[in-house]
């Protein structure tokens, strides 16, 4: 039985002394469970040494947000990922649908970015998923495809083995709007397919597939119950220790009526 995953995007949210309270409050929360899910928290890029300082005293591990698909040299105002892995992340999300829209991101930047990334050590959650008007036309697992097949199926085997996948559609994030446990399900079940077409089927089984989109502390249990749902990538509700420590406490609970 594969442990879940439970990872927290902050997005830009919070000032220092915020982000520095809200760690604390959801380090003493973990301090009293006996935890087997991995939990990751990905604040703003300022906070992350800090929040790597907090980290050292308790159950979470850090991610960044983003990075730079250029390793170094004259890119103004860009991070590197040998600059996050100074400040000690472990994690960083790649490919959020915020980013793909706003940040003008293309699958081939994408690539760069996770190649960047495993050369230092750091995982890659990988983002994909369908818009609304993608769905409503049924074209859901031609895009995901394409998106999983253009950002991550260049790797080898044993790269991928670094890879956690976060499927989230479009429409549900920061909606409210969630996908009901059958559409995360059968997506899920159709990425964990693709991977083994393209590697094997202790690589697919060994992927983590997390779902994200409108998860919160109502709806975690029922979603993380699904065969193929690793685990979850939460925004919105990431930003509240109580909820945040709800939704691990879901993961474990699906972990220990296993
Ligand atoms: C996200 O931003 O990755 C996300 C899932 O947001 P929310 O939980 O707020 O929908």
């Amino acid at each position: 039985m594969k442990n879940k995953i439970v990872a927290g995007n902050w997005k830009m949210n919070k000032t220092f002394d915020e982000a520095e309270e809200l760690l604390v409050a959801i380090a003493e929360g973990l301090d009293d469970m006996p935890l087997e899910t991995d939990v990751i928290i990905c604040p703003p890029f300022p906070y992350l040494e800090m929040a790597a300082d907090v980290s050292e005293e308790s159950n979470f591990t850090v991610g960044a947000q983003n990075v730079s698909h250029e390793k170094a040299g004259a890119y103004t105002g860009e991070v590197s990922a040998a600059m996050i892995k100074s400040a000690g992340v472990d994690f960083c999300i790649v490919g959020h649908s915020e980013r793909r829209a706003y940040g003008c991101e293309t699958d081939e930047i994408l690539a760069k970015k996770v190649l960047l990334l495993l050369e230092e050590d750091i995982i890659p959650i990988f983002c994909i998923g369908e818009q609304l008007a993608e769905r409503e036309s049924g074209d859901q697992f031609k895009v995901v495809e394409n998106q999983l097949t253009k950002g991550l199926f260049h790797l080898s085997v044993e790269n991928f083995e670094h890879i956690v996948i976060a499927y989230e559609p479009v429409w549900a994030i920061g909606t409210g709007k969630t996908a009901t446990p059958q559409q995360a399900q059968e997506m899920h079940a159709f990425i964990r397919n693709l991977i083994e077409k393209k590697y094997d089927t202790e690589t697919a089984y060994n992927t983590y597939i997390i779902y994200g989109g409108s998860c919160s502390s109502k709806n975690a249990l029922e979603l993380f119950s699904c065969q193929d749902v690793d685990g979850g990538l939460i925004g919105g509700a990431s930003l509240d220790a109580e909820e945040f420590i709800e939704i691990i406490n879901a993961a474990e609970t699906c972990l220990n009526s296993n």
